[in-house]
């Protein structure tokens, strides 16, 4: 059964998104569809976030249109979580509002990006990653999120003005290490993402990418799939090319059969 376990409909802004969003799935022949908008963050207002005190509200609004859908598409109740450790007290505050299916582990270090200050896009990309890999030893989430999505930073000089030292995996390849290990551990599955690519439809632009990939399948990891949709016409982005790949595909395929 084909899944999409990341999808924002803004559930607290646009009630209504979510049928928008249940449609899509049917019309794509996706059977389950879990919701993850982000956790209300204090240092962020953005439209995709819960606001503070309505994680219960959200909750009950999800599990609305799993009523309202019943038998046509499973919808679930899910959360993406920005980690840092300077916010696991708000990570325990939204978790504390009840049960979620699917808790996304997010390094998002454009949150904590300062552009008055000196940085290169191998520094940003050591932050994110040595962030991700503490949100690894954590046991809030079950999965992981967009791995290697500061990439996409590097795309917007204008927005984030950092000095293009370039950036390899393989000057990372320790920490990735580490982050499979602690995901094995704890069995935390590996989201492939089109966020990024679908705009291109590049498939060299999805996280992770291809050597990770394999990286992360010689440690035994599992995957899952997530569009991370901001608006209807993403929610299954790029499924039937991903399918249809000989490194995306079979990863996806086990995914699909659990
Ligand atoms: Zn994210
Ligand atoms: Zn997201």
């Amino acid at each position: 059964m084909r899944k999409d376990y990341h999808t924002h409909p803004q559930l607290m802004r646009v009630p209504d998104r979510i049928d928008r969003y249940a449609a899509r799935a049917q019309e794509l022949n996706i059977g389950a569809l879990c919701i993850t908008d982000h956790m209300p963050l204090s240092i962020s207002s953005a439209a995709d976030r819960i606001p503070k005190g309505q994680v219960g509200e959200y909750i009950r609004r999800v599990n609305d249109a799993r009523e309202r859908f019943d038998g046509v598409v499973d919808i679930r109740c899910g959360i993406e979580l920005d980690y840092h450790p300077d916010f696991a007290g708000e990570i325990e505050d939204a978790l504390a509002a009840g049960e979620f299916h699917h808790r996304l582990a997010s390094s998002h270090m454009h949150l904590f990006y300062d552009p008055t200050r000196e940085i290169s896009w191998s520094t940003f990309a050591g932050l994110a990653l040595e962030n991700l890999c503490r949100a690894t030893e954590t046991n809030y989430f079950t999965a992981v999120a967009h791995l290697d999505m500061f990439r996409w930073a590097f795309t917007k000089p204008e927005r984030f003005p950092m000095r293009e030292d370039g950036y390899n995996w393989q000057d990372f390849e320790d920490l990735y290490r580490e982050i499979f290990r602690n995901m094995k551990d704890r069995g935390l599955l590996l989201e492939i993402n089109p966020h990024f690519a679908e705009k291109t439809m590049d498939l060299g632009r999805c996280y992770p990418e291809r050597p990770l990939l394999d990286l992360a399948k010689s440690y035994g990891i599992s995957f899952c799939y997530g569009s991370d949709a901001h608006g209807t016409d993403s929610v299954g982005a790029m499924l039937t090319e991903l399918e249809a790949d000989p490194d995306y595909g079979p990863a996806l395929q086990t995914w699909e059969r659990s």
